[in-house]
């Protein structure tokens, strides 16, 4: 330590880091083989100083108060299911009476001098985004977590890997690049998104560089090869992709590149948390990092194995702002805890499988179809009434946010036009608006016919 300074090198203890969550491909010869007793060993060890951890946060404090919850009185991982979930509405209300961090934060920008940090953001629709501090451990341990993930997925050291994800506010850029870099010994080719490079030149450098794996969405990865055949470059024969980490349509990404493409599962605040193996049979949560519960997207009760509901994620790794019962709204349900036929005893869980909410994720961007509608009806010449359409356009998922006004017809499409300008300014992407007279949308909306009124309709298939 030099001037009070410590330096993330200085914060971070390698050997303990290594040991607690080893990197791969150590990883699948150790801890992925762990049998259950030793896995909820170690799990409930962690919970508890993670717990501990938690507490001393405002925020969680609070809730852990209010709900009677000693986080000192966790004997088993049962107890978990005692602890109050929470929400991104929780999350928000919190940002909102303390902007800009909220109070759950684990560590603040004021120590950073001796605790290294960096803050990412989710994409938030709703005017706030919602900030995550990680120190440098979490970074680290967070990098090893993808690094297992990636490798599983089929990249290699030494490999070169484009990452073609928009260097942003959020994290996603960032934690494969510092996954392949530092825990893979990977060669990365940077490329950010196709504004920054272009579809075409994301195509010679891949050829030219013989990379093994383009990091984007399974979307963008089918673009580019669309482009790499206008090229005439065959996807399959000339760009030799031997990892296909994207999600997305798994079978056309198969078709088109050839390889396997393995489903995985993880979000903005807690980074990887689980990964299929080649018996395809559900995702391995990487349970040394992460528990992972299904609770009924009603009531909030747990759900029994096999049985459809939202996802609540607490992560035990991380020494900054802790998520621990985090009730993502992301649906899916957990398989029995048997063992996989890979050899693991890490619990699966089934694919994402849409959400509890009306969340759509546009080009990774996160939108609610709410958020929409609170920024549509701000236009003067707009009435209160909306409806939003999820649709699916070549490979892309799109949105049509409609409207009704009393203006003029003639009016219509500087109205439509005035709100895709503001929708892109706020939201970050494309929207598409139409403009209808009042009454238009009453067959949609049910608003004269039931009591709940409805705001949107997912018509991807
Ligand atoms: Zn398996």
């Amino acid at each position: 330590m030099s001037k009070g300074i410590r330096r993330p090198h200085e914060v971070v203890d390698y050997d303990q880091l290594t040991q607690s969550y080893p990197p791969p491909p150590e990883y699948f010869d150790s801890t992925y083989l762990e049998s259950r007793d030793e896995i909820e060993r170690k799990q409930l060890s962690r919970l508890k100083d993670r717990a501990l951890r938690a507490y001393q946060v405002p925020f969680f404090k609070r809730r852990w108060d209010a709900a009677g919850f000693d986080p000192n009185s966790i004997t088993s991982l049962n107890d978990l299911s005692r602890v109050p979930f929470y929400t991104v509405d929780d999350i928000r209300k919190s940002i909102e009476a303390n902007p800009p961090l909220g109070d759950y934060q684990g560590v603040l920008p004021k120590d950073a001098a001796k605790e290294p940090m960096r803050v990412f953001m989710s994409g938030g629709t709703t005017g706030t985004s919602r900030p995550t501090l990680y120190t440098a451990w979490d970074r680290e341990a967070g990098a090893i977590l993808t690094a297992r993930a990636l490798y599983q997925q089929g990249i290699r050291p030494g490999d070169t890997v484009l990452n073609a994800w928009a260097y942003s506010t959020h994290n996603g850029a960032f934690s494969m690049d510092e996954a392949l870099y530092k825990w893979l010994n990977c060669v990365v080719l940077t490329t950010g998104t196709g504004t920054v490079t272009s579809s075409q030149r994301q195509i010679e450098l891949a050829v030219q560089y013989g990379a093994k794996a383009i990091l984007t969405t399974g979307d963008y990865l089918l673009r580019l090869a669309e482009k790499a055949r206008e090229m005439g470059i065959d996807p399959k024969k000339d760009l030799q992709l031997t990892a296909l980490p994207n999600i997305g349509d798994r079978a056309s990404l198969e078709e088109t590149f050839g390889g396997e493409n393995y489903a995985s599962y993880g979000f903005h605040e807690v980074q990887w948390i689980a990964t299929e193996c080649p018996a395809r049979q559900g995702l391995h949560i990487q349970e040394d990092a992460f528990i992972v519960q299904v609770v009924d997207t009603d009531t909030g009760e747990p759900l029994p194995d096999g049985e459809l509901g939202c996802l609540v994620v607490t992560e035990l790794y991380k020494t900054g702002s802790p998520q621990f019962r985090y009730n993502i709204m992301d649906l899916s349900y957990l398989y029995p805890p048997e063992q996989c036929a890979c050899g693991s005893w890490l619990r699966r869980m089934a694919p994402f499988s849409g959400r509890g909410d009306n969340m759509v994720k546009l080009r990774g961007v996160n939108v609610w179809p709410e958020a929409l509608g609170e920024i549509v009806i701000t236009h003067e010449q707009t009435t209160e009434d909306y409806f939003v359409r999820a649709i699916r356009e070549g490979h892309r998922d799109e949105m049509i946010v409609a409207v009704t006004t009393t203006a003029d017809a003639g009016d219509f499409a500087t109205i439509a036009t005035e709100l895709e300008t503001l929708l892109k300014e706020k939201i970050g992407v494309k929207i598409r608006v139409e403009v209808g007279v009042l009454g238009s949308l009453d067959e949609l909306t049910e608003i004269k016919t039931s009591p709940k009124t409805k705001r949107f309709r997912d018509e991807r298939s």
